[in-house]
């Protein structure tokens, strides 16, 4: 009896911070001793390139792991932090879409996959900015969607559409699946706005807004190029402070590991 937690890092709009949070939350978990395996499901592979994964180390990739015979295990590749592994995304991603769409059982392709997901793992999945097959695959499998937010004006208008598709998932295979919290991002405190737009997200979405905020940090936008979390680049940074609090506090809200049989 296997038992993991598996949580989609989604939101429709790009660039709200979900790839920096796949990457930087899961380096803070692997630090912590858990092992984490980052799902690259962005066909940009933004969260593969970050953690320095080379194209020429994509063999599998997790298209083989929704539309071919491959295993999960047979599609992770470590990363140079212990504990957390990848399995890597590449642009042919882009086209699953269209071509996975007649697939039978085209919404379960990614939980079937993972049933065989290591003892104790947390498996965090990097959605693409939209609500579609992919980000569908990655609730259906989930138990728990993680939601960051980017501190600015019209941050909340999005949201109703993405409950809206989490309402749908929970009606059509996963009745279960939980928002296991609020992630406010790229917050800036010279700014009034980001400071309204954390005082109405927490009027409106109360506890489940996460207590920490993270702050836009230049530290933390520089790390990719360095193919690096924050985490290493610059451990004492304002970004990497945040992102280790965020984690303890995400993972006191982990379910305790989900049971398969
Ligand atoms: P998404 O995956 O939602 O499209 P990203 O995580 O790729 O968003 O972030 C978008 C851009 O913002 C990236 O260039 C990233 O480096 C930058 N960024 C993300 N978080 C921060 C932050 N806290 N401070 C500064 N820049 C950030
Ligand atoms: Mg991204």
């Amino acid at each position: 009896m296997a038992q993991y937690s598996i949580v989609a890092i989604a939101n429709q709009k790009g660039g709200v911070g979900k790839t920096t949070t796949a990457i930087n939350l899961g380096a803070a978990l692997a630090m912590d001793g858990r092992r984490t395996i980052l799902i690259d499901l962005d066909p940009q592979g933004n969260a593969s390139t970050g953690l320095g994964i080379d194209i020429g180390q994509r063999h599998h990739t997790v298209y083989d792991l929704l539309a071919g015979p491959e295993t999960l295990s047979e599609c992770i590749v470590p990363t140079r932090i212990p504990n957390l592994s990848i399995v890597p995304a590449t642009s042919d991603l882009s086209s699953a879409d269209v071509d996975l769409a007649q697939a039978k059982d085209r919404t379960q392709l990614l939980r079937r996959k993972l049933g065989d997901a290591p003892e104790g793992a947390v498996i965090l999945i990097d959605c693409p900015p939209a609500l579609g097959l992919l980000t569908v695959n990655a609730m259906i499998a989930a138990d728990a969607v993680l939601v960051p937010l980017q501190a600015e004006f019209y941050a909340l208008e999005g949201l109703s559409q993405l409950l809206t598709t989490v309402r749908h998932v929970r009606q059509s295979g996963n009745p279960d699946l939980r928002i296991n919290g609020v992630l406010l991002t790229m917050s800036d405190y010279r700014n009034n706005l980001s400071q309204q737009v954390e005082a109405d997200a927490r009027a409106t979405l109360g506890d489940l807004v996460f207590p920490t905020v993270i702050p836009r940090n230049v530290r933390v936008s520089e790390a990719p190029s360095f193919a690096q979390p924050v985490l290493l680049y610059d451990p004492s940074s304002k970004g990497s402070l945040a992102y280790r609090k965020f984690a303890a506090e995400f993972a006191v809200r982990l379910k305790p590991a989900k049971e398969e049989a």
